[in-house]
């Protein structure tokens, strides 16, 4: 069994019955929908496309909205044609609604233009394109062109080291929010987290639009992000280290470093750490990845990630299926080495009795060489403090919910298993049991271990830890 999970970007390569059921087959996990891109009625297709599919599939599936953030972007183009530019060139950036063309680019973004200032870098559509800001009057940045290249529309401009305006949530993601919350999507992402109050203004619009328990994923892909890391994680459900942002507000050279940082402080906290974009960058065109990129996603495994994220790859590549199958393959090597994920640099101490019972639940597994631990489990807790313990017997999350098996797809190690439980857990517990020997997950006779926490000391049989042979 694979522990580390693959979350596949769905887009225009993959949107089909026909390909989504070829990513789940090579392994996929959870879907992300991107909301820089697509319409309400293309992400609702998609969405009930994927459902459809994890149906079929028997699967557990989770879907992940990711909410597109303040990203800059230039405007249309004159007929739609683009624009090369060259070195030395003058280039202007202009604020507004409108086709740009030779010498000049429009953006919708007002705030840009106020917030730059003479000497400031900006790098266009991936940092392909460098320019220089020689002046701006708060409405039109004078610029000259350091690094030439071709330029589409709507691509995206990003100020390093610029300070841009405080929230990470625009009128559109508010939009989206609900819109994504009314689908029923699993997780939500939030693009270009600061701070923690960009957090806690996105919980306050998730109980607003009725979607409190939706796990909230901090994508952290600006420098700022890094100076308020230990408040941000504390903040939210799960981390991602957005390489592709983060790549271009920070020096490039960098970003190694902020991913193992980032990483080592989400598993310190025990939640979820998802490593995203370029992992198999060249699978968009070409059918084998480059060895760089395998050593990368073999890297953050061993680093202990609990999931990596293929974007381009799976949206728009020509080899989508064969980058989940590759993607698969790579993890399952990496974690067949004997010393697969690297120790948590401190353990943590959490003084309650779940984490205790949890702790055992692991020593025991390991000690008696069970085949599964079996986490009893209504809204996923006792899952997800296994998953950060990190045990080598892979975590079935035994569940009546299907909205939590499906969040705890994304989550390390974990197995999500919806099933009928019923009251008393010993009960549960058996018919676990005999549901796990009949989907093959263990056979008749291999030893298991049985775990249930609840906060709640009162009661009965909440707090529960057995070991059995089935
Ligand atoms: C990123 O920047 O790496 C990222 C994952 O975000 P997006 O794909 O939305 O740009």
């Amino acid at each position: 069994m694979r522990h580390t999970k693959i979350i596949a970007t769905v887009g225009p390569a993959s949107d089909s019955d026909a390909m989504l059921d070829a990513l789940i087959a090579a392994g996929a996990d959870v879907f992300r929908l991107n909301f820089s891109h697509g319409t309400h009625e293309t992400h609702a297709a998609t969405f009930a496309r994927i459902r459809a599919a994890a149906a079929r599939a028997c699967r557990e599936i989770a879907i992940l909205q990711d909410l597109g953030g303040p990203k800059i972007r230039t405007g249309a183009l004159a007929g739609g044609q683009p624009l090369q530019v060259k070195p030395g060139e003058k280039l202007r950036i202009e604020t507004g609604d409108f086709a740009g063309g030779p010498g000049r680019l429009s953006t919708t973004f007002d705030g840009l233009a106020r917030s730059v200032r003479a000497g400031d870098r900006l790098l266009l559509a991936d940092g392909v394109i460098e320019l220089k800001v020689d002046a701006t009057d708060g409405r039109v940045i004078q610029t000259t062109v350091v690094e030439g290249g071709r330029i589409g529309e709507h691509k995206g401009i990003n100020a390093p080291g610029v300070p841009l305006p405080a929230s990470a949530i625009t009128p559109k993601d508010v939009d989206d929010l609900k819109f994504g919350l009314s689908l029923g999507v699993d997780l939500l992402a939030l693009s270009f987290v600061q701070t923690a109050a960009d957090l806690r203004q996105a919980r306050q619009l998730m109980l607003d639009a009725g979607g409190a328990g939706v796990p909230l994923v901090a994508k952290i892909e600006r420098p700022q992000a890094l100076e308020h890391l230990d408040e941000i994680i504390s903040s939210c459900d799960a981390v991602m280290v957005a390489r592709g942002d983060l790549g271009l507000e920070m020096p490039l050279e960098r970003v190694p470093r902020a991913q193992k940082e980032i990483t080592r402080s989400a598993r310190h906290h025990g939640i979820p750490v998802i490593v995203a974009t370029q992992v198999l960058e060249s699978m968009t065109m070409e059918a084998r990845p480059t060895r760089a990129e395998v050593n990368d996603a073999a890297n953050a495994v061993a680093d202990g990630a609990d999931a990596i994220m293929l974007s381009g790859e799976t949206a728009i590549g020509a080899y989508a299926a064969k980058a989940v199958q590759t993607l698969d393959a790579i993890i399952r090597d990496a974690e067949s080495s004997p010393e697969p994920v690297s120790e948590l640099p401190v353990a943590p101490i959490h003084e309650d009795h779940a984490q205790a019972i949890c702790e055992a639940a692991v020593t025991l597994a390991d000690r008696a060489d069970v085949q599964a631990i079996v986490a009893v489990t209504r809204g996923g807790a006792t899952a997800r403090r296994l998953s950060a313990l990190r045990p080598s017997a892979p975590i079935v999350a035994a569940t009546e919910l299907g909205e939590t098996a499906r969040r705890l797809a994304l989550h390390w190690g974990v197995v999500p298993l919806c099933m009928d439980l019923g009251e008393k857990l010993d009960a549960a517990s058996a018919r676990a049991g005999r549901r796990l020997v009949a989907q093959g997950l263990v056979k008749a006779g291999d030893a298991v271990v049985f775990v249930s926490v609840n906060a709640d000391l009162t009661r009965a049989d909440a707090n529960y830890l057995k070991i059995q042979r089935l």
